[in-house]
């Protein structure tokens, strides 16, 4: 018998979450069963649940930064038992036979990899529902075990901000000594900026907000700058090995290629809805390189939490209980989050 959990949905793309009962499968023989303490609030969330990337399917329980407890496990799982911590990202599933599942990049699955919302089991036809809800039942090979020496509700986000971050940093080799620019700091940017800079990067932050430059030094950057002054464009004119772009609204890419090195390269991890012109110019001159990044696969994702494990590096948060969950959407569209909204999963069990 599925087993109805608590859960917010959003019922379309206008309207605002509200309580909603999910049914959650039994667990089968490769299936965890966790009990829910934290979900981070990805602006990923919002985009989707108001529809801003098209195809979004409803009701919509968003969340992929879970983080809880294991309460039981199928006959076949060895990697995690009851009582152990654990976390679960953007994925749920993949078909774990094509190149790039085979190459631990399941996020590019061929048959599609199964999204931990808005999306379907491989079966493409049982809604998935994400973690703004009390449990999750998911495969093992799905489940990141958590470091138990960091604060497990500030290491939500590592699900999705500290991974879709990690990434790039180590696809572009990040090393001692290297120039690395992050431009807006909210909840990807700010762990950008964290994992950089425990590189042994020199990090910058380009932000739209002048407030935040305090928050900046502390978080580990050398240096900030105000994306709103044109002279600071010129001033830092050719100077950065790699961009990291966590913007989620339109902006002009261009400016910011001026700011690479010969050969430098700028990564777009933020997903704004609408594309923006390129110019050819921006590339040719230097021989510079605009990339994308999408999360990270399952094996990347271990080790992304293995290494803030070492290095003790988890989000700046702002818990909220569930029923805060539009407000939030509301202050992240204004930039006011410093720097994640994390759900208090105790409160869904409150109504
Ligand atoms: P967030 O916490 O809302 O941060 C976005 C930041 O972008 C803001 O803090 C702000 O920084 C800046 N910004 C917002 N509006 C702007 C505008 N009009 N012009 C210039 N800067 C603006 O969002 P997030 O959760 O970090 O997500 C960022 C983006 O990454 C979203 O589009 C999300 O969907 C995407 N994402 C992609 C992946 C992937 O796999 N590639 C994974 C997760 C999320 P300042 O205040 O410093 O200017
Ligand atoms: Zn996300
Ligand atoms: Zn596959």
């Amino acid at each position: 018998m599925p087993r109805k959990t608590a859960a917010y949905a959003a019922a379309s793309p206008s309207s605002q979450l509200a309580p909603f009962l999910i049914d959650r499968r039994d667990p089968g023989p490769r299936d965890v069963v966790i009990d829910i303490a934290y979900c981070g609030v990805c602006h990923s969330d919002i985009h989707q649940a108001r529809d801003e990337w098209g195809a979004s399917m409803f009701p919509m329980v968003p969340g992929h930064e879970i983080v809880g407890r294991v309460s039981a496990v199928g006959a076949q799982v060895g990697k995690l038992k009851a009582g152990d911590l654990a976390g679960v990202g953007c994925l749920v599933d993949s078909c774990g036979k094509c190149d790039p599942c085979r190459r631990g990049l399941e996020q590019f699955c061929e048959q599609g990899a199964a999204a931990t919302y808005n999306g379907t089991e491989m079966d493409r036809k049982t809604p998935t529902y994400g973690g703004y809800s009390s449990q999750i039942v998911v495969d093992e090979r799905f489940a990141l075990k958590v470091p138990a020496s960091l604060d497990l509700a500030a290491a939500a986000p590592l699900l999705c901000a500290g991974i879709t971050t990690y990434s790039p940093l180590r696809q572009w080799n990040t090393k001692k000594g290297d120039r690395v620019g992050v431009v807006g700091l909210g909840g990807l940017g700010h762990m950008a900026v964290k994992l950089a800079a425990s590189m042994g990067a020199k990090v910058t932050v380009f932000s739209t907000n002048a407030a935040k430059a305090a928050d900046a030094r502390k978080l580990g950057a050398d240096d900030f700058a105000v994306t709103r002054d044109p002279a600071m464009f010129k001033k830092l004119a050719r100077k950065f090995d790699l961009i990291i772009d966590a913007v989620s609204a339109e902006h002009d890419y261009n400016q910011y290629l001026g700011l690479l090195r010969v050969q430098g390269a700028m990564v777009l991890v933020g997903a704004p809805s609408k594309p923006a012109p390129v110019a050819a110019f921006s590339l040719i001159t230097g021989n510079r390189r605009l990339a994308g990044s999408a999360i990270g696969g399952i094996p990347e994702t271990q080790e992304m939490l293995d290494y803030c494990g070492a290095h003790g590096i988890v989000s700046d948060i702002e818990l909220i209980p569930i029923q805060r969950i539009n407000e939030a959407y509301e202050r992240m569209l204004r930039s006011d989050v410093r720097y994640r909204f994390v759900i208090d999963a105790k409160s869904l069990l409150q109504g």
